[in-house]
């Protein structure tokens, strides 16, 4: 019977199955509880003029530092977050640490440049989002300009009419608006013809291997134009080398990101760069 077969093709699977999902249940526990026990960290990365050296921005990437002391990446817990709706929790997390921080270095008369946060696509499902991150903001009475959203090419691609609607909208606020991993999905120049953003992120793949490949070299060449010429400000991320530095040069681009000037940290470290206002 077709029941029959079924229930073979589950005896078949069912233990890797069963091992991946109670894997992933335990995640999610851990997950919801260390949310409740504050274990999820803002860490800083800079955003540095090559030219001068100093410092433009940064992004905000959370970490999971566990009671015992590990310090868990994104890559280990945002896949999961996203597929049960936690991701939406964690970014908000994040936003109000980066909210805290920008307010306790305006009260101590620090010249504040813009801190990027990313947002899942997630959010776009849930028509108060707007409203809340402008009333979070309202809240911390920290102003529009030091906060910028960072929004993957594919979710945007994903909710495209509502992110059109959206980015409009708090770019009246006065909150600038990038798109991540730029390049990286498939229909990267389609958007951009449509929706008015501050920043591109230029994908880190067009990076490595720009300089072996001549192919390569155009393309990020070309996207370099174009976003001058959209009047839209590119950051290059994940420069690791002098040889992406004087690329970069070559093509005139100033706004870069990566281990070569620093890697994200730590907020104690960061304030530091942030008081300093320089890299290099
Ligand atoms: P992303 O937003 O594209 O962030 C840049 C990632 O590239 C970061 O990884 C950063 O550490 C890494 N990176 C920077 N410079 C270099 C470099 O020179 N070389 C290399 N190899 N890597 C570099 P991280 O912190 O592990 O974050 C990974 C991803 O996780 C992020 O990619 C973002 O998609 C996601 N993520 C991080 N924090 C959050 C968050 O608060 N909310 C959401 N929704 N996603 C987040
Ligand atoms: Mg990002
Ligand atoms: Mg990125
Ligand atoms: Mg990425």
């Amino acid at each position: 019977t077709i029941k029959g077969v079924l229930n073979q093709h589950v005896v078949y699977y069912s233990k890797q199955f069963d091992d991946q999902t109670a894997r992933n249940e335990e995640l999610k526990r851990d997950l919801k509880l260390a949310i409740k026990n504050d274990e999820f960290v803002a860490f800083y990365q800079p955003k540095v003029d090559i030219n001068s050296g100093k410092l433009v921005g940064a992004e905000a990437l959370i970490r999971w530092q566990t009671k015992d002391n590990r310090l868990i990446p994104p890559g280990d817990f945002i896949p999961l977050s996203e597929k049960t709706g936690l991701v939406t929790d964690l970014d908000m997390i994040v936003f109000e640490k980066v909210l805290a921080f920008l307010r306790r270095s305006l009260d101590e008369g620090i010249e504040c440049v813009p801190i990027s946060v990313n947002f899942s696509r997630l959010h776009f499902a849930n028509e108060s989002f707007l409203p809340t991150l402008l009333q979070t903001m309202e809240r911390y009475q920290v102003p529009a300009h030091l906060i910028e959203l960072e929004l993957t090419e594919s979710a945007i691609f994903d909710n495209f009419s509502i992110i059109y609607d959206f980015t409009e909208k708090v770019r009246e606020y006065g909150v600038a608006v990038a798109m991540d991993d730029f390049g990286s999905g498939y229909s990267s120049l389609n958007m951009l013809k449509d929706l008015a953003i501050d920043t591109l992120k230029i994908d880190r793949a067009f990076l490595e291997e720009a300089a072996d490949n001549e192919k390569r070299n155009i393309i990020f060449v070309s996207v370099v134009e174009m976003a001058r010429k959209l009047n839209i400000s590119l950051v290059v991320e994940g420069v690791e080398t002098g040889e992406n530095v004087s690329l970069m040069r070559e093509c005139g681009c100033n706004i870069a990101q990566g281990y070569y000037f620093a890697r994200p940290m730590e907020e104690s470290k960061f304030a530091e760069l942030f008081r300093e206002g320089k890299l290099c």
